[in-house]
């Protein structure tokens, strides 16, 4: 715990004022290498220089302000870096595309010392290098206070492999990747064990056992998997998202872009036991964290009917749902059969 003074405490610091931001930049991108034959021109001139050749181009950013999305008392700066890629990463294949390139931006106060940014860069570096997406550029700058990390991705996609959140049709089945609700539990216990810390800083931290929901909230893990997937079996989504805010808010963004109603039942909601035995310590409902807790960066797609026989075997594509006509609204069909409407924020919902 408190891993950013035990950081400062232990380890050599280099005052990042020492090497001017210029020799930062050089410094951090002195071993960065391009792999994509797309990047003409990375880190160095004044932009990057891209070749996308024939195909669509996707872009999409994402912001991560200290104190707002991530908090410094028990995240690994490595794994900052490497949550920072994901996250943009899985907006890409979100759209069916395949991830080439990022560009970082940070804004960090003079509490950062040059051991911090280099071991947030490892993890940037590490994230790259794992889903083949080279390092073309990005801003450096001080801040007030805290640190900010804005990165930006580019993808390509051919035009008719693209997947919208609009183009769900009724009947359609919905299906989800992996498992959800584990980012927000690995967050209560993380909250948890920085508060007993505080109030006693010679207590360990107690996350035994708890590893698995611990790295969904630090160390999540774009579903490019899941998209080579459903190609290699030849299931085209028929609307795509991927879950950053929570399961419920997700499948509406689809339903009202597809001006679609639909029917989520509660008992397929794919839970691990982690994630249900460590919501119900907290008193929560797993369903709910499921629901509204959001950051598992699974992927939730429709497929058409025809489409079931080559996704009903697949272990880590569960069927959740159906798409109805708009009138019939969105609903979710409780365990008990009872139904309520979908809601974005879940937490009183149904009377929980
Ligand atoms: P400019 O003044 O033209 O904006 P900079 O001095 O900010 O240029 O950046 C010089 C080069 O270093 C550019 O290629 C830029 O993309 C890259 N760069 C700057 N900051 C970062 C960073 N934090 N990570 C990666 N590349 C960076
Ligand atoms: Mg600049």
């Amino acid at each position: 715990m408190d891993y950013i003074k035990k950081m400062f405490d232990n380890k050599e610091k280099t005052e990042i004022e020492k090497l001017g931001e210029f020799g930062l930049i050089d410094y951090l991108t002195k071993e960065n290498t391009l792999k994509q034959k797309g990047s003409l021109k990375g880190v160095g001139d004044d932009a990057a220089v891209l070749d996308f050749t024939g195909k669509k181009v996707l872009v999409s950013t994402d912001m991560l302000l200290e104190g707002i999305h991530f908090d410094l008392a028990y995240t690994p700066l490595k794994h900052l870096g490497y949550k920072a890629i994901q996250v943009n990463l899985s907006d890409i294949y979100a759209m069916n595309g395949t991830p080439t390139q990022v560009t970082v931006s940070i804004g960090m106060s003079s509490k950062f010392p040059l051991e911090a940014i280099e071991e947030l860069y490892q993890g940037i570096y590490l994230a790259c290098e794992k889903y083949n997406v080279d390092l073309v550029g990005g801003d450096t700058t001080s801040s007030k206070q805290g640190l900010v990390i804005s990165v930006t991705v580019l993808g390509e996609a051919n035009e008719q492999d693209i997947v919208y959140r609009n183009g769900a049709e009724e009947g359609d089945l919905i299906c989800v990747s992996g498992d959800l609700g584990g980012a927000y539990t690995g967050l209560q216990l993380l909250e948890r064990e920085k508060l007993v810390y505080l109030e006693n800083p010679n207590i360990q931290p107690d996350l035994e056992g708890k590893d698995y929901i611990v790295e969904r909230q630090l160390k999540p893990e774009a579903r490019r998997d899941i998209v080579e997937l459903l190609k290699e079996i030849g299931v085209k989504p028929t609307a795509m998202i991927d879950i950053s805010d929570g399961l419920a808010s997700e499948l509406l963004h689809i339903c009202k872009q597809s001006n679609k109603g639909c029917n989520l039942y509660e008992d397929k909601i794919p839970l691990d036991p982690m994630t249900f035995e460590t919501a119900r310590e907290f008193n929560l409902d797993p369903t709910i964290c499921a629901l509204s807790g959001g950051e598992d960066y699974e992927l939730l797609f429709t497929v058409k009917q025809a489409d079931y026989d080559k996704i009903k075997f697949k272990l880590d594509i569960t069927i959740i749902g159906y798409i109805t006509e708009p009138a019939a609204g969105c609903n979710l069909v409780t365990k008990a059969g009872n139904v309520h409407a979908l809601k974005a924020q879940g937490w009183n919902a149904f009377g929980g």
